[in-house]
């Protein structure tokens, strides 16, 4: 090994060593989980524009997140991609006939999204997007193919706070364009909603002591919980319920003939356990278990 190829190992060995400070396998450790799609051969999708557009460009563009562990996270050392929405994007590119070196994966955030897959920036999005009638007007969805609630993320020595109904005079961050930011004006949880664009900055503002809460869907608390469980912790059950938040697979609105292809795959991966691999390799590592929901197409 050169010097410069030393320091390199020795710099990404400690890199390494500081993400796995979490609990041993929580979804915080962010590492590849190895899952290798198979890779279809002579795909067709009659009708669909989007499938014409990629095939003529030989790539895929699928739009994700970059700082949501355990689901959509990008790992600033390596430049790689992990979670449980990236090998779902994997799998679905791989029944596209697209292997992951064909990839790109381009980052959004959540207020981003319907304007990101209409313009056709991406050909498909895969980022703890919650299936809603409302995005329903400007995009088409397939899946689900996971269901969350939506959840509470605090500072570990908070007792103050125990639900969403204990928020009244506290500060609560959520992100610009989500569901969990609408629910909780809507039901005028807090009178101090905080706003981002990403996650991560709410759950940065959390830990200065800057706002008392960071909300939204519990799968994605989780991974940053599991990230610094001696800071945080996840308070209250799951509300509305534990199934509000459906995660689709964001299409452009008049691509049905794409959004039926890749609800096939779901369905597929579902029967064939390659769901339950993905997820096992990704969000399950928590402990938590999980089986595929049923696809609801329209
Ligand atoms: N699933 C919710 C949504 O789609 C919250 C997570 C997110 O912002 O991506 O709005």
């Amino acid at each position: 090994m050169t010097r410069t190829r030393i320091l390199v190992a020795a710099a990404l060995a400690a890199s390494l060593a500081l993400a796995g400070c979490g609990k041993e396998g929580a979804p915080g450790d962010e590492q590849a989980s190895g899952y290798q799609p198979t890779v279809a051969q002579n795909v067709q999708v009659p009708g669909s524009q989007t499938f014409a557009a990629m095939q003529q460009r030989g790539r895929v563009s699928i739009g994700v997140k970059d700082d949501q562990p355990g689901l959509g996270f990008n790992d600033a050392t390596t430049g790689e991609f992990s979670g449980f929405d990236i090998d779902t994007a994997k799998m679905v590119a791989g029944g596209l006939g697209f292997s992951p070196d064909k990839i790109d994966f381009k980052v959004y955030p959540s207020t981003a999204r319907e304007d990101a897959i209409s313009r056709g920036d991406v050909d498909y999005y895969i980022g703890t997007y919650s299936i809603t009638d409302k995005r329903k007007q400007q995009i088409g969805f397939a899946g689900p193919y996971y269901v969350t609630g939506q959840s509470l993320l605090v500072r570990a020595d908070d007792n103050s706070i125990t639900g969403k109904d204990t928020l009244k005079g506290k500060k609560v961050c959520s992100v610009t364009g989500s569901t969990p930011i609408q629910r909780i004006k809507d039901e005028k949880l807090t009178d101090q909603p905080i706003e981002f664009q990403k996650y991560s900055q709410c759950v940065d503002q959390l830990r200065a002591g800057q706002v008392d809460a960071v909300t939204t869907d519990e799968a994605i608390l989780k991974g940053f919980a599991a990230q610094a469980p001696d800071q945080l912790k996840i308070v209250g059950q799951p509300f509305p319920t534990p199934d509000t938040e459906k995660y689709g697979i964001g299409v452009k609105k008049d691509d049905a003939a794409l959004r039926n292809k890749i609800d096939d795959l779901l369905e597929a991966s579902a029967q064939d356990g390659t769901w339950q691999k993905i997820y096992d390799g990704t969000l399950g590592k928590s402990g938590t278990q999980a089986s595929p929901p049923k696809v609801e197409r329209y």
